[in-house]
């Protein structure tokens, strides 16, 4: 069979290739609650490059590295220069069907990890953009959205974090180009209260901020919809202090994007909940064991175990096939059956679903 490049049964192709390169991670969000360990069976070096490459050959154009903590993942700067060399051709192999074609390798992190030293390896590594998460602008919203001990637990972190974004300018991820860009999860009755001050923490470092609304990925967490601030009314909020202007969705994005009008720069906002954007999903999902997942909501068991056609010696052209039948038959569209289904607002608790730290955020 030809795997050209497939589109599932909604008409996607498929875009980006987000690889979770480790479950465990430093911190433990509340809404996120990652395992302590790793799941047996991680991939391997080779084993990731291989699929890269399958996902490369099946249309994806860019890379996106998570977990977990992927700065945990001591191997991070030898996939990335890896992966950078073989699709800039440096390293033709048999596996490097239209290796040119993926873009961008991009990475999101905790940022609480992220020295000096590891921003230049990164950058030299070949990454091209990065993304930090940051719940709350003082010790104690950050300790209570990134399950800390004490506010002063959460003001070491949060030091940090601000340091990483200072090393990763250094390093040349220039956040004015959109190579350097800020996440926060903004749960109501939690830390909506963080909104201002998290906006004119990213303002005064000119960097983009992307307020995300609560989801409800994996069974965890709990979540109920009224713990979920509507991104209409996180916008309503900073509009009141620093009016914005509209600048839309790009396809295929997840955020909504505004430019503020006093010259202040970016801001974004992830409604996933509220205002889904299945329609034009290009995501692929792959654990650090090798499960392949085509939604973020997706159920535990309905995960591709791609190991079987990652092996050396496996005929690449097996992992495409595999791929491209997963793909084919994707229908996944469960951020708008949500809002419109028979579940309406709420899930399933019966419903045993991946959690958010083990398929890749
Ligand atoms: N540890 C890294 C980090 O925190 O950036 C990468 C993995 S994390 C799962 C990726 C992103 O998902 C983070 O920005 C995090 O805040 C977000 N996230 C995790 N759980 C979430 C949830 N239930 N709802 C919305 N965003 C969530
Ligand atoms: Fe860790 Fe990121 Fe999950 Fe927070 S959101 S617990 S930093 S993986």
């Amino acid at each position: 069979m030809e795997p050209s490049q497939p589109r599932d049964r909604l008409g996607r192709p498929l875009g980006v290739l987000r690889l979770s390169l480790t479950a465990r991670c430093n911190l433990a969000c509340p809404y996120c609650l990652p395992d302590g360990h790793e799941p047996p069976g991680l991939l391997d070096q080779e084993q990731r490059l291989r699929l890269i490459a399958a996902a490369v050959a099946l249309g994806a154009t860019s890379l996106r590295l998570t977990g977990g903590e992927p700065l945990l993942h001591p191997g991070l700067e030898a996939l990335i220069a890896a992966a950078a060399a073989r699709h800039r051709g440096e390293r033709a192999e048999p596996t490097d069907i239209r290796a040119a074609s993926l873009r961008e390798i991009a990475l999101t992190s905790n940022g609480t990890l992220l020295s000096r030293e590891r921003a230049l390896a990164l950058r030299a590594a070949g990454l091209d953009r990065l993304t930090l998460s940051l719940d709350g602008s003082d010790g104690a919203s950050v300790a209570a959205m990134a399950g800390l001990a004490d506010p002063a637990a959460g003001e070491r972190a949060l030091e940090k974090v601000l340091a990483g974004l200072d090393h990763a300018r250094a390093a040349g991820f220039d956040p004015g180009r959109g190579a350097l860009k800020l996440n926060a999860v903004i749960q109501r009755g939690r830390n909506e209260e963080q909104l201002l001050p998290l906006a004119a923490l990213a303002r005064e470092r000119g960097v983009e901020l992307r307020l995300i609304e609560y989801m409800d990925v994996g069974n965890r967490n709990g979540w109920r919809p009224d713990q979920v601030l509507p991104a209409a009314a996180m916008l309503e909020r900073i509009q009141a202090r620093w009016p914005v202007d509209p600048l839309g969705r790009p396809s295929n994005g997840t955020a909504q994007r505004y430019r503020y009008r006093d010259g202040g720069g970016h801001l974004a906002l992830v409604a996933s909940v509220s205002a889904p954007f299945c329609g034009d999903c290009n995501r692929l999902r792959v654990s650090a064991d090798g499960i392949a997942y085509t939604c973020l909501f997706a159920r535990a068991e309905r995960g591709l175990d791609l190991r079987p056609w990652l092996n050396a010696g496996s005929d690449p052209r097996g992992l495409q096939d595999a791929l491209a039948s997963l793909w084919r038959g994707r229908q996944d569209r469960w951020s708008e059956e949500r809002s419109t289904g028979a579940t309406k607002g709420s899930i399933d608790p019966a419903l045993r679903r991946a959690e958010m730290a083990y398929l890749g955020g």
